[in-house]
């Protein structure tokens, strides 16, 4: 009981350090990398993944971590849709917070899937859809803060006339403004080549949060600007695509890894 409590203190005490307030991805950008990664998984992790997951899709179930914020028993992972990386840094050059962070719980929900043993996740359905969350928020570049206007929240900035935020421009407001439901969006960017493919699925999750961090530096309006509209969508709807992209694609990797290794034959 002691224990329970003093854990309930701490994630108390990261909930009012937590740097970002926002969502992720909003339920489109999710689904998109959901469907993306169901789009690239080979035959035998598919089948692997919907015996798992039963009638639910990757893409539905991709919102699933965002869903559970409104209950309060999972208010300890709210720190796990994000990091922070300082400008500067790198991942392993910077504090890790003891309440967790995206890369250590997506690293964590592998594991756990490989052993079977689940304890963050309470079974392996859950991992598999914090999985299909987790890969999607550490590509939204926001997601990697620099530790000073919670990844972007701070920042207020009106979008299209309408009162909004950089992070949440980033999440929501650029997808929704191309007005495509997420099967349409999927076909309009599920384009890799077999060459990106590989190259995007070799990479580490430390890797991706670096890309983020480093997609983050260009992304900030300059100072002065208050308002963002066609001029903003038209610089970085290019980028924004290609983060879903490869959140979806290394989902994928990931899934593919777990559930379709080549048995090795019998000597
Ligand atoms: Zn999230």
């Amino acid at each position: 009981m002691r224990l329970k409590m003093l854990h309930f203190a701490r994630v108390a005490v990261g909930t009012l350090l937590l740097p970002l307030s926002a969502f992720g991805w909003g339920q489109t950008g999710h689904r998109v990398v959901g469907q993306i990664a169901e789009n690239h998984l080979h035959a035998e992790a598919a089948a692997a993944v919907q015996g798992i997951l039963g009638d639910e899709s990757l893409a539905m179930c991709a919102n699933w971590m965002d869903h559970i914020k409104s209950n309060r028993a999972y208010n300890h992972m709210n720190p796990w849709h994000y990091c922070t990386i300082p400008d500067g840094l790198t991942y392993e050059t910077c504090d890790h917070p003891e309440e967790g962070d995206v890369i250590g719980t997506i690293n964590q929900l592998i594991v756990e899937i490989q052993t079977k043993t689940f304890l963050i996740a309470e079974d392996e359905a859950m991992a598999v859809k914090m999985l299909a969350h987790l890969v999607g928020d550490l590509h939204q570049p926001l997601h990697v803060g620099n530790g000073t206007d919670k990844g972007g929240n701070d920042r207020k900035i009106k979008w299209f006339g309408e009162s909004s935020n950089l992070h949440r421009v980033w999440d929501s407001d650029l997808i929704d403004h191309q007005q495509l439901s997420f099967t349409e969006y999927v076909a309009w960017v599920d384009h890799a080549t077999a060459e990106e493919v590989s190259e995007w699925q070799r990479s580490s999750v430390v890797d991706w949060a670096q890309e983020s961090q480093a997609i983050r530096m260009g992304i900030y309006p300059p100072a002065e600007a208050t308002s963002l509209g066609y001029s903003y969508n038209y610089d970085h709807i290019a980028t924004l695509n290609k983060r879903l992209l490869q959140g979806g694609v290394r989902l994928a990797g990931i899934l593919n890894e777990l559930y379709a290794k080549p048995t090795k034959k019998k000597k």
